[in-house]
């Protein structure tokens, strides 16, 4: 057994021009078809008129062949989306300003670099809490933690909440996972609604040890796995079930410490370092640069195989990491921006839009309303976020602008700790240590200058938005247990185990 550090932590520009803005029935063909008709009809208009009734008998009997073509290519769009796949990429620890289309110095992310080019990017996108277990599990049930109670590692997703996964099962999908970590293990609630959801790791291999006790659970075999086992195993997943319509999540573990890429990785990287604290920064991105290889070999295969045209697609990360900032290496333990903000890529070719950046405030709770309006399926009721389809069809749009962090509940530390993204700003409050930080992020972005002392009003008006917040999830959430506990007695009730 070896004690691990991955165990212990992980606790609008627009550029083109939009194909189909508003995502109806293959509009555009429709109107080549129609123009060319028309051309041809004005040709038609110069003749005799003996000619221009040959003609017009051509144009009828042109339209009424090609009535079903026309039909067809209409609606082609409508089937595309009715009989699209689904893959979600996510990416443990992967902070967004370490990739290449982040604007990041280094040549760490070709190939997500290049799939961002190919659809739409979110420029200032938010995971909720940033510690794996319940940033997936917002993710998944479009819920915040808070209102989920599920504030760390190990703690279960209750069932009270439908997931992503359930409502495209629901739907007709064949649902798989492939996950790399034991944090997502099915007993924690996120395999809810998948036919298949792999989860077991050889100790071989595994950087983060094998069979130990971790957040009370026992891990038989290794506690996690490498990209490239992953991404085989999807592989090998996608070749028996290409045919059918399907949902496939694939999670990759690798840029999560301890910070080991597979030579040769992080040589180049390494040759610029002078401080330990540089050599760990290289080897992090080190291990992007694995996980970029195989999120490449994934996207070929559905490429070689045709999948791609016909499948959305979405890459995004559950949280950052710190890397020496605001003195904290990892994640979980704050709220700024290198622990919270996360890539959030998306591609859904002749839907969306290609090469376009989006600088709205976007959170991790808006991923799964926005692939089931892009599927044309109706979202659960209990989902908190909103799909970002109005604004990726119209950039010009104004969400709702704001996102809410929390960190993970440390029972070492002496209490919770709050965050708010609105507009350029970032309020950080925390009740128990007493301490509030206000940052100007268009100026500021590594958030080094606390305005709170020289802005009391915007200070006030920000910690209110927050309590507003919290007190509606902390009643939701009470509301929820309280119906379950009713529904729970009246059934204790019938089966006559209480009066
Ligand atoms: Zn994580």
């Amino acid at each position: 057994m070896r004690f691990s550090r991955k165990g212990e932590n992980c606790n609008a520009s627009l550029k083109a021009p939009l194909n189909n803005p508003n995502g109806m029935c293959g509009g555009y063909s429709n109107i080549i078809f129609l123009r060319e008709v028309k051309t041809t009809m004005s040709n038609c208009n110069k003749e005799s008129k003996v000619r221009k009734n040959s003609c017009f008998s051509l144009f009828s009997i042109t339209l009424f062949l090609c009535c079903p073509l026309l039909f067809i290519i209409g609606c082609s769009k409508k089937a595309s989306e009715a009989s699209a796949n689904v893959l979600l990429i996510t990416i443990d620890t992967l902070r967004a300003d370490h990739l290449g289309c982040y604007d990041y110095f280094r040549k760490t992310s070709p190939n997500i670099d290049h799939f961002a080019s190919t659809g739409v990017l979110f420029e200032h996108a938010y995971c909720q809490m940033p510690t794996t277990g319940p940033s997936h599990a917002s993710i998944f049930s479009s819920n915040y933690p808070r209102r989920l109670g599920l504030l760390k590692n190990g703690w279960v997703l209750s069932s009270q909440y439908p997931t992503l996964a359930e409502n495209l099962k629901k739907n007709g999908y064949v649902t798989s996972a492939f996950v790399s970590s034991f944090t997502l293990d099915p007993q924690f609630g996120l395999a809810r609604g998948f036919d298949e959801y792999d989860a077991k790791f050889s100790s071989q291999g595994s950087s983060g040890g094998s069979d130990f006790d971790w957040e009370g659970q026992h891990v038989e075999g290794g506690f996690d796995q490498r990209g490239d086992v992953t991404t085989l195993k999807a592989i090998n997943w996608i070749q028996k079930h290409r045919k059918e319509k399907f949902f496939l999540w694939v999670h990759y573990f690798d840029p999560h410490s301890p910070y080991t890429p597979p030579k040769p990785y992080a040589d180049d990287f390494l040759k610029e370092t002078r401080t330990p604290l540089d050599q760990e920064i290289a080897n992090y991105d080190g291990e992007i640069l694995f996980v970029d290889v195989q999120v490449g070999k994934l996207l070929n295969y559905f490429k070689d195989e045709s999948l791609d045209s016909k499948t959305l697609i979405i890459i995004t990360s559950d949280h950052g990491e710190g890397l020496g900032q605001h003195n904290w290496m990892r994640h979980g333990r704050n709220v700024y921006d290198e622990l919270t903000r996360i890539l959030l890529l998306m591609r859904f070719p002749d839907v969306i839009p290609v090469n376009l950046r989006l600088n709205h405030i976007v959170q991790g709770i808006d991923i799964a309303p926005t692939i089931l309006d892009l599927l044309k399926i109706k979202k659960e009721k209990s989902f908190q976020g909103q799909s970002l389809l109005p604004i990726v069809f119209d950039p010009k749009k104004a969400s709702n602008q704001i996102a809410f962090l929390e960190r993970r509940l440390y029972e070492d530390l002496v209490g919770q700790k709050f965050g708010i993204r609105k507009g350029g700003l970032k309020y950080i409050w925390a009740p128990e240590e007493g301490t509030e930080e206000l940052y100007d992020l268009t100026k500021d972005s590594r958030e080094l200058l606390n305005k709170a002392q020289w802005e009391p009003e915007l200070t006030k008006k920000l910690n209110h938005a927050i309590q507003v917040w919290r007190q509606e999830q902390e009643t939701g959430y009470q509301r929820e247990r309280q119906t379950i506990d009713d529904k729970i007695k009246k059934k204790l009730k019938s089966l006559g185990y209480i009066d």
